[in-house]
């Protein structure tokens, strides 16, 4: 029986992906390097900083440097705040609520440093996420697909990894689930083909944040 939800946030809680994704886009179009809005879609999970630092090996032949690595995720940040307010996921409140209804536990496990996301927790999911339950980036050293999030969350939740699982929409996010013994279930809210997941072994894949909702009820009696 598991005790503990360790959920993620972008892709999950909020459809915030779209904007991320045009966000790093368009960052990189400022300092004149082209990149597929896809692409960062599969970086998802990773740490700002170790995005920049793939973008830069690839496109640049070196790394970013620190000082480059902070300045230009402090401009992805304030892309994605000026295109204005971020919307829940559909049906992630049901979701919430019924994990709430059935006593299981929740901490957040997010590698995001936004706040205008994480402030606005409280006001979209009251009662969901207590300050004590949220491993945020400035927690983490490493970021996913690193175990070491979910590891975090774990300890943070206080019971044993069979007693928790992950829920994740991003396939190094399912890694990093995996990598840290938990029971994985992977939301595809975006475009990634369902195919990254199984890659990824996670344990259970849903077409969407509705089909999880609708699902859970039944689901947490068998896990
Ligand atoms: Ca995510």
């Amino acid at each position: 029986m598991k005790k503990f939800a360790l959920i993620d946030m972008d892709g999950v809680l909020y459809d915030s992906m779209p904007y991320h994704t045009l966000a790093w886009q368009q960052m990189m179009s400022e300092i004149g390097i082209s990149t597929d809005r896809d692409e960062f879609y599969l970086y998802e999970g990773m740490t700002g900083r170790a995005t920049i630092d793939l973008i830069f090996r690839r496109e640049l032949n070196r790394a970013a440097t620190p000082e480059e690595a902070t300045r230009l995720y402090a401009r992805k940040a304030e892309i994605f705040v000026e295109m204005g307010q971020k919307i829940p996921m559909k049906d992630a409140d049901r979701m919430l609520r019924t994990l709430m209804q059935q006593g299981i536990g929740r901490v957040l496990v997010t590698g995001s440093a936004q706040h205008s996301l994480i402030d606005r927790l409280n006001a979209d999911y009251p009662g969901a996420f207590s300050d004590d339950l949220r491993v945020t980036a400035l927690d983490v050293e490493h970021g996913k697909p690193s175990p070491e999030p979910y590891l975090k969350g774990l300890q943070k939740s206080g019971v044993r990894p069979e007693e928790a699982f992950v829920i994740e929409n991003a396939p190094l996010g399912v890694r990093a689930g995996k990598a840290a013994g938990l029971f994985t279930i992977a939301v595809t809210t975006g475009p990634i083909p369902r195919k990254a997941f199984e890659d990824e072994g996670a344990d259970l894949i849903f077409p969407s944040m509705t089909a999880f909702a609708d699902a859970l009820p039944e689901l947490l009696s068998t896990l």
